[in-house]
C-alpha cells in the first residue's frame, strides 16, 4: 500500500533505515496494517528483513529489539491486505528460498495462485498466503538462471523477466545482496515515482515516501522497470530497451 526504496553513495550508515522508516511514517496516511523493512549489508551474504502486523511503532519495537546492521540499500513497505490476513508472516518484505532476494508490493497479482503450483511442484516450499510471496520466490529463481546464464547477478533483467510474466495490478520493488548498490521497480496498473537526490536517489509509491529529503522527481510510467543507484537512474520498457520519456518534476508541498 505504501513504498519506499533508497540508495546513497556515501558508504554504510545508518541513513538507508532511517529513510525508509521516514518515508513509511510520512505514507501513514494512506492506512495500513502492517510494515517492515529489509536491507542489504556488507556485513551479512543475505538480506536482512523485519516486519511486524499493526503499528509502525510495532516495527521500531522489533528493530530496537533486534537491531538491523549497517545497510547500503533499503526497502520499506506498509500493507494493505488483500490475499492473506494481516499478520507477522503475510508482511512484506517477502524473501526469495535462498534469502539473497527481498521484494515489497502493491496490488494483487491475478495469476500467483497458477505461478505457486508451478513452483510448489519444483519443490519450492511456502510460509505466507500472499501473491507477494509467489513473486520473491519467482524473482529469486529466475535471477539464479540470469547467473547462471551469464556468471553475473542482473536483478533489474530478472525484473523485467518476471514482471512479463505477471498479470493484475503491481508496484514492486527489489533488492539483492549480491547487488549491494541498486533497488529495482517495476509497474503496472499501480503508481511508481523517483525521487532525485544528490548521491542518493529514491523511490516511492507517491512523492510523500521522499519528500523529506528532495523535492525533484520523476513519474515512472506505465509497463516501465526503473534502477536506482546513487548517482544514476535507468527507466527502460519490459523488455529492457532504455526509455527516455519520463516526466520531471518539482515536489511543491512540504
Ligand atoms: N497483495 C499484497 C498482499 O496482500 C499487497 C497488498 C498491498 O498492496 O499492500 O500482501
Amino acid at each position: 500500500c505504501g513504498i519506499v526504496g533508497y540508495v546513497g553513495t556515501a558508504g554504510a550508515c545508518g541513513k538507508p533505515l532511517e529513510v525508509c522508516l521516514q518515508g513509511l511514517r510520512r505514507l501513514e496516511y494512506r492506512g495500513y496494517d502492517s510494515a517492515g523493512v529489509a536491507l542489504v549489508s556488507p556485513e551479512s551474504d543475505t538480506v536482512t528483513v523485519r516486519r511486524k502486523a499493526g503499528r509502525l511503532s510495532n516495527l521500531e519495537d522489533e528493530i530496537k529489539r533486534r537491531p538491523m546492521p549497517e545497510a547500503t540499500v533499503a526497502i520499506g513497505h506498509t500493507r494493505w491486505a488483500t490475499n492473506g490476513a494481516p499478520t507477522d508472516i503475510n508482511a512484506h518484505p517477502h524473501m526469495s528460498a535462498d534469502g539473497h532476494v527481498a521484494i515489497i508490493h502493491n496490488g494483487i497479482i491475478e495469476n500467483a495462485s497458477t505461478l505457486k503450483m508451478d513452483l510448489q511442484s519444483e519443490g519450492y516450499v511456502f510460509s505466507s498466503g500472499t501473491d507477494t510471496e509467489v513473486a520473491a520466490k519467482l524473482l529469486g529463481k529466475i535471477a539464479n538462471t540470469i547467473i547462471e546464464e551469464s556468471g553475473h547477478p542482473d536483478l533489474f533483467e530478472a525484473l523485467r523477466r518476471m514482471a512479463r510474466m505477471l498479470t493484475g495490478a503491481f508496484t514492486i520493488l527489489a533488492v539483492d545482496s549480491r547487488q549491494p548498490d541498486i533497488v529495482v521497480g517495476a509497474r503496472h496498473d499501480s503508481p511508481l515515482v523517483v525521487g532525485l537526490g544528490d548521491g542518493e536517489n529514491f523511490l516511492g509509491s507517491d512523492v510523500a515516501a521522499f519528500v523529506a529529503y528532495t523535492k525533484e522527481a520523476m513519474e515512472v510510467g506505465q509497463d516501465r522497470a526503473v534502477c536506482i543507484e546513487g548517482s544514476k537512474v535507468t527507466v527502460t520498457d519490459f523488455d529492457g530497451n532504455v526509455v527516455t520519456d519520463s516526466k520531471r518534476f518539482t515536489v511543491d508541498w512540504d
